[in-house]
């Protein structure tokens, strides 16, 4: 990708703590228009930290560094600020609301964006269409829409949905965490054409995962390691091959003697 591509993620130097314990140590990061990132890392290094620091979580404190999305501070704007700038956070496990439907769901989320955008809002009849085209895409039944919010999906039909949300909010930056965990291998290609086909020159995709299978399908420009908190290597997408081959251990040892 082009460095003259507009930064969409700037992080720098990012501290945050959650109930006074530090997690996030100084991560750097940099993402543009146009890219998808891949953060890789070893269980509990911070990477759904980083992703619920990023939407806003309110139960994590920024205590340094710098977090900008397209050049604004992030640590000023509200988790349903950002989401209404274009932040979208799909979630490891995704909540569920009994009683509220899915259609009912998207359409105010949607509508709530809308507004933000200056763009139109959508009766439900109109919506009916529009969404219609979203479903065709993540070859999901339009029976989807009229069950509760994620209650008794099955885990990749929580994915499809959580991609479905993308695809309708159109975000300009999405970040998926471990989006590929419980899926099949049908349901991670869908899931996987779903993101590609949304993902364009516009917007960005960082895709938090621990396995290297999602990037079969979804093909990062950049992959990063994350460990205590840092982000302590970046690589090209070869990097992910080598890391399920060697495991992390490798990229640690190798960080520890460069700091030495
Ligand atoms: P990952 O997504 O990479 O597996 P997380 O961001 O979920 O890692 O967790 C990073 C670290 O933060 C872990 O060591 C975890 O134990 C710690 N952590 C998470 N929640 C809390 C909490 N409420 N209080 C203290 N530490 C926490
Ligand atoms: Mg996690």
């Amino acid at each position: 990708m082009s460095s003259e591509n507009k930064i969409i993620l700037e992080a720098s130097g990012l501290k945050a703590e959650i109930n006074g314990a530090p997690i996030l140590k100084g991560l750097d990061l940099c993402v543009r228009a146009g890219e998808i990132h891949a953060i890789m890392g070893k269980n509990g290094s911070g990477k759904s930290t980083f992703s619920k620091v990023v939407a806003g979580h309110p139960s994590y404190a920024v205590t340094g560094g710098k977090l900008e999305f397209f050049g604004e501070d992030l640590n000023e704007l509200a988790p349903e600020e950002r989401s209404k700038k274009g932040i979208f956070l799909g979630f490891q496990y995704p909540i569920e609301i009994p009683g509220v439907t899915n259609g009912a769901f998207l359409r105010l989320a949607f509508n709530s964006i809308q507004a933000a955008r200056g763009g139109d809002e959508l009766d439900p009849l109109e919506f009916d269409d529009f969404i219609r085209e979203k479903l065709k895409l993540l070859k999901m039944d339009a029976g989807f829409l009229d069950r509760s919010l994620n209650e008794g999906f099955s885990g990749g039909e929580k994915k499809r949905n959580e991609i479905l949300q993308m695809a309708i909010l159109e975000p300009k930056l999405s970040i998926l965490d471990e989006t590929d965990s419980g899926l099949d291998i049908d349901a991670l290609r869908i899931v996987a054409n779903g993101v590609n086909s949304i993902h364009g020159d516009d917007d960005a995709i960082v895709l938090v995962t621990h396995y290297q299978r999602l990037l079969n399908y979804i093909e990062p420009d950049f992959i990063h390691v994350m460990e205590g908190g840092k982000i302590i290597k970046t690589g090209t997408k070869e990097l992910a091959l080598e890391l399920e081959s060697k495991g992390y251990d490798w990229v640690v040892d190798e960080y520890k003697a460069k700091a030495a």
